[in-house]
């Protein structure tokens, strides 16, 4: 890192060579590009944005918080309000976006957000309210909260939805402890969750924070569950150590696990439980229901299936569907309806000695509103044949990236039949000395956010593309002729595509360093500004 340049802009990174080439410009800036500090070295001793107030602390009503009193300035940066806000809108440029483009990074279904979405979550009704407000002046938001638990509900053929958990992880430990609330009240004290070799590093990471042992199951040449080697494994019958398993379905490889109810069947014959890893509804959404496939637990990532804005865009929202053999543990508090028609919440307080044996909460409230007023928004806009049809074009579309980069990109198990919504290639085939890395860096030049890479792990160099229902076939054309261009590239032994990305903003970065060794605070040492005095500024 350059030392901090509190005197203006810190020379541009362009591409070496460029100043020779006749390409420098005289502000190290290149068009709309910026090159500049970071906000602490910019507004460094230009004095200050604000007004603070110079009469002095009140009297504190309890004299021992005095010794919180700040004793210096803030260390803000000194910039004016238009200075910061163009700081940020520069940096935001800088970034790639679903509404600048496609974001195929697969296993995290990067979907355009409808607008109608934000319309209604936009609604004071809904946005001002609080959670502690009395139940009678927040009727509506707790039918929405209903509504949409009653569709997922209905899509899923499940007995009932835990709405509480914020994100996908979440939904995993929300279920796992439903599991083990089960086993609990028939007294089985099982410590093993089988996760297949595929799954996403959150299942496990779940399962072993819930105080299970991890244990992996093997997988098939096609890149599905290896049903043999599970049945195997869960072993003796009612005795099995094996409190669950938690499966992926369509799976990381992108694939359909064709042998789901046998796994299910399986697991339930040696009494334990099916967690189903539900990230990938997308796929199968008003086409299959996972209650018909013996799933005892499944998270649906809102923000995933029902395109509520995720990554930087907003909060996960990670509801829990349960089967009739976990839904008394749900967890507490849920909406309920009357007889009489009113929505109402059931608290600790209001649940009977004898009735459902919830195993407690996952937050303090009722989950993430925004997002079920965004979903339930998108769910009834689309309808049934609607999202129908987000399952066929997603799975459409992830096809037709799969079979249009034939002969350049490997597609490990391209060769058993079609897709689900991701279309997954390695990096088999690439000459010596080239990488996925050098492919996903190569796309960013060509102007799209890369693909997922070195995910799922069962794959070498696996990149995992998922182009959603979203893209248009123009779209997709555009991404497929950038991605063909540039694993043409590597073929051809192309030794810029090792040094790419060249057009961004920062050029190849030492990732195993800024994973390991991140720097994520601003770390100088500049004075803040003094406090002008309200003189100085005119009061303000
Ligand atoms: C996204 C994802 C998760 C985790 O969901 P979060 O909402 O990010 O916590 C789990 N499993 C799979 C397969 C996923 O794609």
């Amino acid at each position: 890192m350059n030392a901090p340049n509190t005197s203006g802009w810190r020379p541009a990174m362009g591409p070496a060579g460029d100043a020779e080439a006749g390409l420098a410009t005289a502000s190290g800036d290149r068009g709309l590009m910026v090159e500049e500090p970071l906000i602490f070295e910019l507004g460094a001793g230009n004095g200050c944005g604000v007004d603070f107030d110079q009469s002095g602390p009140e009297p504190l009503p309890l004299p021992s918080l005095s010794r919180f009193l700040r004793k210096s300035a803030p260390a803000l940066p000194g910039l004016s309000e238009p200075d910061a806000m163009r700081h940020y809108t520069r940096l935001s440029r800088q970034n790639y976006a679903i509404d600048l483009g496609p974001f195929p990074l697969g296993s995290c279904t990067m979907k355009h957000n409808p607008r109608l979405n934000e319309k209604t979550a936009r609604l004071p009704g809904f946005a001002d309210i609080h959670p502690l407000q009395p139940q009678q002046t927040v009727r509506g938001a707790f039918e929405v909260i209903h509504q949409l638990a009653h569709w997922l509900i209905t899509l899923t053929g499940m007995e009932a939805v835990a709405m509480s958990p914020k994100a996908g992880a979440h939904g995993e430990l929300c279920g796992l402890l439903c599991i083990r609330a089960a086993h609990d009240a028939r007294g089985s004290a099982r410590r093993v969750v089988l996760v297949p070799e595929s799954a996403h590093g959150t299942n496990p990471a779940t399962a072993a924070f819930a105080g299970y042992r991890v244990e992996s199951i093997p997988g098939t040449a096609d890149g599905r569950v290896d049903l043999a080697a599970l049945k195997a494994r869960l072993g003796g019958g009612r005795d099995s150590d094996v409190a669950g398993v938690m499966i992926t379905n369509p799976n990381t490889c992108g694939l359909f696990e064709r042998d789901m109810r046998a796994i299910s069947g399986a697991v339930h014959a040696a009494g334990g439980y099916v967690y189903c890893d539900g990230a990938n509804f997308n796929a199968i959404v008003g086409k299959v229901r996972p209650g018909d496939l013996g799933i005892d637990a499944m998270h649906i990532n809102l923000h995933k299936t029902f395109s509520t804005p995720h990554g930087g865009g907003g909060p996960g929202s990670g509801p829990v569907v349960l089967s009739a053999a976990l839904a008394p543990f749900a967890p507490l508090p849920f909406v309920t309806r009357d007889t009489d028609g009113t929505v109402r919440l059931v608290e600790e307080e209001d649940a009977p000695a004898d009735g459902p044996q919830t195993f407690g909460r996952m937050a303090a409230f009722h989950g993430q509103m925004g997002m079920f007023t965004r979903a339930l928004t998108y769910i009834l806009s689309h309808g049934a044949d609607g999202l129908r049809q987000v399952a066929e074009d997603a799975v459409l579309n992830a096809n037709y990236v799969l079979r249009s980069l034939d002969g350049v990109l490997d597609a490990p198990f391209g060769g058993s039949g079609p897709c689900m919504h991701e279309a997954l290639f390695s990096d088999a085939g690439l000459p010596e000395g080239f990488s996925t890395l050098d492919i996903a860096k190569g796309l960013i030049d060509e102007g799209f956010h890369p693909m997922t890479i070195y995910f799922p792990l069962v794959v070498h160099g696996a990149m995992l593309v998922e182009p959603t229902e979203c893209e248009s076939r123009q779209g997709l054309d555009r991404l497929i002729a950038s991605l063909r261009a540039v694993a043409e590239r590597a073929l051809a032994g192309d030794e810029t595509l090792k040094s790419a990305p060249r057009f961004a903003p920062r050029r190849r970065l030492d990732e195993t360093r800024a994973a390991r060794k991140p720097v994520l605070t601003w770390q100088g040492h500049v004075q803040p500004p003094a406090a002008p005095s309200l003189s100085e500024t005119g009061g303000g």
